[in-house]
């Protein structure tokens, strides 16, 4: 759960980039956050993966209050979150396995878990045949999805998407987009996709929360173009 309350944020130059926000995502939701470049997104989510702390304001998620949080406290904060990025961020000397592999083996997972764990994942991105590939030999839209599998790896109740179709075409974005609402309805990972493509906000609907200038200017469910078909 993510739980805002009337939250600002400065750089240290003065720039005033959030504006008492308070915004609250439950369990389980999907949601849309959208902006213009400069609209204050990025801080925003830099708020939440506990990057930057609140100028004022709370911020409270998964069971942690960010503005009291102690720094060794922060790694195991993170762990309750999966990222995934417009430039997927995947290590090419790895296969597809490995990469995924990755985060279990730094946290000191056991081999035997990782073995059916990495397989599981795999197979929720359907990506189960292509362990061994390394990401050179994937197309955009399927490293993508190694991304994924490799966010969901310690099953964390949220899943940040900043731009994740930001570098793929149309087709294959609304692949993406229609993998990760499968992921929430069927995982029940919170899911909140940052994005500046109004088409694909438009085509699926859903709760979308737009920021301008700093600060909400709605947050609203909207209706989708594909409903009913
Ligand atoms: P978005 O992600 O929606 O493009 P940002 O959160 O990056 O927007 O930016 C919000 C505002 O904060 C903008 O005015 C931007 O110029 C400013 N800003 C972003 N990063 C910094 C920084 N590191 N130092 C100072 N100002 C910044």
């Amino acid at each position: 759960m993510i739980d805002m309350k009337n939250v600002c944020f400065d750089y240290d130059n003065g720039t005033h980039a959030l504006h008492h926000i308070s915004l609250k995502v439950e369990d389980g939701e999907f949601l849309f956050l959208v902006g213009q470049s400069g609209a204050g997104k990025s801080s925003l989510l830099k708020l939440i993966t506990c990057e930057n702390v609140a100028t004022s304001g709370s911020v409270f998620i998964n069971g942690y209050n960010l503005g009291k949080l102690r720094k060794f406290e922060v790694p195991y904060f993170r762990r309750t979150m999966g990222m995934i990025f417009q430039d997927f961020r995947l290590i090419q000397n790895m296969t597809v396995f490995d990469n995924v592999a990755f985060v279990l083996r730094v946290t000191n997972h056991s081999n035997k878990y990782i073995k059916a764990r990495v397989p599981y994942v795999l197979d929720l991105v359907n990506l189960r045949d292509e362990a061994n590939k390394y990401p050179h030999e994937m197309s955009g839209g399927e490293q993508q999805r190694v991304a994924i599998a490799r966010a969901l790896a310690s099953g964390p109740p949220i899943l940040i998407a900043d731009e994740p179709t930001g570098n793929l075409d149309p087709a294959l974005s609304l692949q993406i987009v229609e993998l990760l609402f499968d992921i929430n309805r069927y995982c029940g990972t919170t899911i909140m996709l940052v994005t500046h493509e109004h088409e694909l906000v438009r085509h699926f609907g859903g709760r979308v929360v737009s920021i301008e200038n700093g600060q909400i200017a709605f947050d609203e469910v909207i209706g989708g173009q594909n409903e009913g078909k």
